[in-house]
This record gives structure tokens, sequence and C-alpha cells, in this order.
């Protein structure tokens, strides 16, 4: 441990040198009431950011019990902690300045655990991005001393240290999300697939906002009496409102009613809102998923006989697989997967759906017999998912009425208002009979187990054994393999994102995916080594900054590993690319390497220089998978689908002040430990003309009907925080940032496939 006069001295030494010299100041600090440790040094200015961690002793932090006392107190309250970090950050440096040098990595509308705020022995760790202030690629040591010596401080004083005048805030905040989960836990009793209370608001200000509409104009929620409900919650007490039940759902409406609206809130509902939001009380089935058509999406292995007979072609449909699978297949993919990681609700909006999967009318029937078109089209699998899968559905349907014959509820949404007409529903079924019979139910519900092959995970980038680095909400890249992720609309945050591309890593490295694992065990695996170790346990830097992580889903895990373009589930498939011997390694750290380093660790050492030699010895060291501190975390995911777990998800960052990393960057190695300084990097230029070279070679984009673009919101660049740290050998690291554009809203549908059926898959 380091005293703050030997960071003074470090800061003097280097004063005008070169930005490489400020790795001189790699080591931990003692400050009396917090420890300051610099994990992590950026190669220059440009490089992705400094990371550090300030940590105060809760003796000295003094919060109350009431907000630590379970892993949903805490979890809400590292969350506030992180908005509340973020707030004093931009007090102390507001956005704008070019002096802003420090950034939190805190959450959006949502409410998630996540590795910014965490409480580890005792005491409360703040996970800090910072740029150290440079003239060109000089050390600027006196903006440095203010840094460490001004805002620092303040920021672990104002931020860290309990506040009994804004104790109501984090008493409020807490409230708010222990009843969001209070509620969520009631659904399964309930027998409802999702709950919106009274007065909620639904609609967000914009399509590439997840805040509020402005209350002038947003119609709240009202309860029609037939579906009302009240609930008893634990802080507010009783609230009336709106449950959908579980079964078959329709909400229907004529156009710009708001269905699209509600069942957009529904998905959001998977996890819990901060108060403000609109809606803190609506809560949606925790293993919820929306399904919608993906044309051109990758399949590997999947069972498909529940939606379809032989394709032409031969093709295998008992596991079937393809690099672009039609809009049906795609979509049938989508059921079965997320049936298959454990859901137990599907979520469907005709706007985004495949019109041959949904329905096949009398009059085409009569015209293309079952014989010749393979498709059974989901109306004909709806009832038989709810009685014999227990799988839920709600559907928007505005425009045809055979899903009427189907339906156990349905809800007419009128100038925003939602009315039950499972009457009338029923009583224009009876009237206007449209001729339709159901095709038979499946005799056999057995499919071959999906068991991800470790070969089929290709983590090697150039000549780093294993990296993955993530695009906003879109794309993970492991090794060269790009994930697209612009259909898996639950995911809300980057830093779920970046969580899952290092899980993924990490399943692999660790050997959770072992070729015989199958894929929901290796998701709920996943989760559960999460929930016990907390989310800093998939990090490459255990120990250290893990990096910037949200929570996620074992659902949206085994979303984004489903989507991998070289995924193979068939043990006897050979590799589709066998790669080098060392690549097969492990590729972690050392032990001692990866366990973790308490902050008040020894001092900085000197710094050294470690060849390149010494570096692949070290990526080829046995894989050690460290215990590391957990972190409370209250989001367990959906692979035991009969309990309603307590989750606390997501977030959208909303357009908080932030540092942004440069894109694309090279990542450096990390230091041995807490306290170490680390190996010598290359010259900036030779990193970016690596980086370059290294650059993906773009795959060619899908497209997507624009009509998406109305059901997905964007993420705010401006507010998406910076990449994790950096480290050889595995790394992750944020890829090159896209101008601002609303997910989904990209891609365009090519005029040559305009059928919502394209041109692959079968
Ligand atoms: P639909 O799917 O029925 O065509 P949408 O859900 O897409 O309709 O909503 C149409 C528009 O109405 C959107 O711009 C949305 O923001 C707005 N909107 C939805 N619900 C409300 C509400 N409760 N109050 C005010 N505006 C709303
Ligand atoms: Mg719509």
């Amino acid at each position: 441990m380091l005293t703050p006069d030997a960071l003074r001295d470090r800061l003097a030494e280097i004063a005008g040198k070169g930005y490489a010299a400020y790795r001189a100041l790699l080591g931990v600090y003692d400050f009396g009431h917090y420890h300051l440790a610099l994990d992590h040094i950026q190669k220059d200015p440009f490089a992705s950011p400094t990371r550090a961690r300030l940590r105060v002793p809760l003796g000295v932090a003094l919060f109350p019990g009431r907000f630590l006392r379970d892993s949903v107190a805490r979890v809400s309250t590292a969350d506030w902690l992180a908005r509340r970090s973020a707030e004093v950050i931009e007090r102390l440096q507001p956005q704008g300045r070019a002096t802003r040098t420090v950034a939190v990595d805190a959450g959006g509308q949502t409410v998630l655990g996540r590795s910014a705020v965490v409480f580890p022995d005792d005491c409360v760790e703040l996970r800090l991005n910072v740029t150290l202030p440079g003239e060109g690629r000089t050390v600027l040591h006196r903006e440095a001393e203010d840094l460490f010596f001004s805002v620092i401080p303040h920021l672990s004083r104002d931020a860290l240290l309990y506040d009994g005048a804004a104790s109501h805030l984090l008493r409020a905040h807490v409230e708010c999300v222990e009843d969001q989960c209070a509620l969520r836990d009631r659904l399964e009793d309930l027998g409802l697939a999702a709950f919106v209370a009274d007065g909620s608001i639904l609609p967000r200000a914009s399509g590439a906002s997840d805040l509020p509409m402005d209350p002038a104009s947003a119609v709240p929620t009202s309860t029609p009496r037939e579906l009302a409900v009240t609930v008893d919650l634990p802080n507010a007490g009783k609230v009336t409102g709106l449950g959908v039940p579980r079964g078959v759902t329709l909400i229907v409406g004529g156009g710009f009613h708001g269905k699209s609206t509600l069942l957009r809130a529904l998905e959001a509902a998977v996890y819990c809102h901060v108060p403000g939001d609109g809606r803190e009380l609506v809560v949606t089935d925790p293993t919820a998923v929306r399904i919608r058509s993906e044309d051109g999406r990758p399949v590997s292995g999947v069972d498909i006989r529940m939606f379809f007979r032989p394709l032409p072609g031969d093709q295998d449909i008992e596991r079937f697989s393809t690099q672009n699978a039609s809009g049906a297949t795609s979509q049938a993919v989508n059921i079965l997967e997320a049936i298959d990681a454990g859901s137990r609700l599907l979520l469907l909006d005709e706007d985004t759906s495949a019109t041959n999967f949904m329905i096949r009318d009398a009059r085409m029937r009569e015209l293309v017999s079952s014989r010749r078109e393979p498709i059974i089209p989901f109306i004909d699998r709806v009832r038989y998912m709810r009685d014999e899968v227990s799988v839920s559905t709600v559907l928007v349907m505005g425009g045809c009425g055979d899903y009427l014959d189907v339906a156990d509820t349905v809800i007419l949404m009128e100038h925003y208002v939602p009315k039950c007409a499972t009457k009338q529903a029923r009583a224009v079924a009876r009237k206007l009979p449209t001729g339709r019979t159901e095709e038979p139910r499946p005799r056999d519900r057995t499919t071959a187990a999906r068991a991800p092959q470790p070969h089929s995970i290709h983590t090697r980038r150039g000549r780093k054994p294993s990296k993955v680095s993530t695009r906003g909400l879109d794309q993970i890249v492991i090794g060269t393999d790009e994930i697209d992720l612009s259909a898996v609309s639950t995911l809300v945050d980057p830093s779920q994102v970046r969580a899952i591309a290092d899980a993924i890593e990490y399943a692999r490295r660790s050997g959770i995916v072992d070729g015989r694992t199958p894929m929901s065990e290796v998701a709920a695996e996943v989760r559960r080594r999460v929930d016990e170790q907390g989310l800093d346990c998939i990090s490459p830097h255990i120990g250290r900054h893990p990096g910037d992580y949200a929570d996620f889903r074992a659902l949206d895990f085994a979303a984004a590993l489903n989507r991998l373009p070289t995924l193979s589930v068939d043990p006897g498939e050979a590799p589709a690319h066998p790669e080098p011997d060392e690549e097969e390694e492990p590729e972690a750290e050392s032990v001692e390497e990866k366990a973790p380093a308490a902050l008040p660790e020894p001092a900085a050492p000197e710094p050294r220089k470690r060849s390149r030699r010494a570096r692949r010895k070290k990526a080829e060291a046995p894989e050690p998978i460290a215990e590391p501190t957990p972190v409370p975390t209250i989001a367990k995911a959906a692979p035991e689908p009969r309990r309603p777990s307590r989750r606390l998800p997501r977030q959208r960052p909303t357009p908080k002040p932030q540092p942004a990393p440069p894109p694309d960057e090279e990542l450096e190695p990390i230091p041995l430990s807490a306290g170490e300084p680390e190996a010598p990097e290359e010259s900036a230029a030779e990193a970016e003309a690596k980086a370059r070279k290294r650059r993906r070679p773009t795959r060619r984009r899908r497209k997507k009907p624009q009509a998406e673009a109305q059901d997905k919101p964007a993420a705010e660049p401006t507010s998406e925080p910076p990449p994790p740290p950096e480290a050889a050998p595995t790394e992750t690291d944020q890829a090159p940032r896209k101008p601002r554009r609303r997910r989904g809203a990209r891609r365009r549908k090519p005029a040559a496939s305009a059928s919502p059926e394209g041109s692959a898959g079968h």
C-alpha cells in the first residue's frame, strides 16, 4: 500500500514526460478514509481508459443495514450509488469541458446488477474509467494532481459516504425496486404472465430514448374491470392493475392505438425500472422473450419439427442448420431456442413476424395443400404450447381475425386505453367462422440435446489466443466471428452485451462448454456462477477492475451463443475451421495473476518489461478459475422455468455524460497484480496500424424490415460506457462506434425479398 505522498512524488517525477510515464502510477494508495487502486493505465491518451477502483470501508461509509440487508437491497443500493457517482462527476467535471476525465458505468432507466459498484470485504467499491490528462502525448502533471487530490477525494466523499440528506432518495430507489421484485415473484401464484399497474406511463419520449413520454401527452394506463388484479406490495401497499393472464393473450386494436407500445413495455418489464420511469409497477414473467422473424440468422442443429414438415431438398429438420435462415424458419428457431433456454412467455408482434409463419388461412389451404407447404403456422401450435409445454403467448394482432379462435384473453387497445374484449371476440368468432382446421398436435416432443462444441467457438484473433469485443447492443465479435444481436431486444444495456461476450469466452475457457453439456445447462451454469461469485467471475481481470458489466439473463446468453455463425452443437461434426493447437490451450493467466487482489495490497514495484515470449507463456498457462469476490446480483435467469426469480435487470443508458473511449483500439496487457506495473506497450501508431490490420472484414449485414425500427429503441451512444479493461490474453474492447441510430432502423428490407419469407432456410 502506497501513501498519497508517494503518488504526489511519482507525479512530480513524470511531469512533462511522455504519456506512457503515467504507468509509474500503478499501485494501491491509502488515502485514509478510502483506498485508490490504479489497476490499469492507458498507454496513450486515445487508448481505452485507465481503470481505477475507489474503496471505502462500510464502517466509514455508514450505510444503514436496511440498504444492504439482502441481494435486492444491495443491487438497488449499488445501482443508486453508481448513478449518484455519475451525478457527482457531472457536478465536478461538467460535460463538455475538455478536462472531463472520470466516468462510471451507471445505468439508464433499468436497474441491473452491475460491476460498477460492489460491496466486497465489508467495503463499498466504485470502479472508475479515467482518462489521464495529457497535452498531446505529454503528461499534464498539474491536472493529474488535481484529479487525484481534488476530484477523486470529492467523489469518494460525496458519492460513497452515506448522506442523511439524500437518504430519502436512496430509500425510494431501493423500495421501488423491492416492490417490483416482489410483484414479479407474485405473478406465478396469481396465474399471471404480466401486470401493468393503473396509471403507468408506457410510451417513451421517442424511438431513440428510453425516457418516459412527457406526462402532458402520455395517456396513463387504466385497468378494465374484467382484468383488474389487486396486489399487496411490501412498500407501496395495495396496487391495482391489469393482470395479463397466462395462456394465449391477443392485443388487438386499430393502427396507432398503442398495441406495440404495450407489448414493448411488457418486454422491458422483465427488468426493474427506476422511480419516475413510468413503468415502475409493470412487471413481466422474467423468462419472457420477444420473438421476431430474423431472416439471415445462422442456425445450428435445431429440431424444428414442431413447426415444419420435411423441407424441399431433403434438409434435415430434426437437426436443422443454416447460415441464412428464412423469415419463417428463423422465427420458429427463435421460439424453439427460447423454450429450450427456459422461456415460459413469448411476446410476438405482427409488425415483426413472418406472415406465413403466423397464419395460413382457409383459402390458402385450399390452394396450396399441406403436402406442399412445409410450414405449420404458429396459430396451430400456440394452444399446444400452452397446454403441453406451459408456455404462454402475448400476441399483438391487428390484421388477422383467425387468432380470435385460439385466444384465451383479448385486450382491445382504444386510444391507448386497454379494454377487455374477450367476450366480444368469442361472439365474433362464432358469428364469422373461418373454416380453419387445426393441424394435428405433434405426438413426440423429444428433441436431441444440443451441446455446444468448444471447438466451434474460435476465440483467436490475430496473434491473440483469445479476444472478444462488442459494439453497443447489437454485436459481439468472438475472435473474428460476429454475433448479430439486433434481434435480441431484451438486451438493453451495452454493459450486458460486454458481460455476455466475456461470459461466452469464460464458458469456453473454463470448460463449461465441454461438448457434452446442453446449451440450456451451459447458460444456467454461467448464471449460477455469476449468482454465486458475482459478475467479476467472468472477467479475465478478476481482483482488479473487471470491466463494465451488467447482469444478463441465461436466456439472453443462450440467445447470443445460438447466433454464433460457427457454432456447432453436434459432437460428431468436425471443427468448422480447425485452429492451431495453441488455440485449444487454456489461455488465461496464471492462478496468482487471477487471484483476487484485495485493495490493500502490496505496493507497486518498479515498472518492468515483459517480453513477448513471456506474455505468450502467460497466455498458455493452465486455466485457473479464481474465486472472485461475490458481487451481489439479483438476476437469476430462466432455466428453472417454474420459479420466477427476483430479477433486477437491465439498464438502458440514459444520456449520461461519460467520456467515450476511442473506438477499435488495441488493448494492452494488464498488470500482474494490483499495484504491479504493466508490460511495455507498442507505440500508439504501431497499435493503430495493427488494429486496422486486424479489424474484422465486414460480413454482409443482413437487412431487416423497416417496421422493426419501431420496435427496438436504440442505445444512446452518448451514454455508452467505456469498454472494459484491456488485457492479454483475453480481452474485451469496444468495437468502433457507429453514428447514433435506432436499433433495427439501419436495416432495410431489400427490394428483392419483399416477402416475409427470405430466400434460404428452405
Ligand atoms: P400500434 O402498434 O397500435 O400501431 P403504437 O404502439 O406503435 O401503435 O403507438 C403509436 C404511437 O402512439 C407511438 O408514437 C406511441 O409513442 C404513441 N403512444 C402509445 N401509447 C401511448 C399513450 N399511452 N399515450 C400517448 N401516446 C402513446
Ligand atoms: Mg404496432
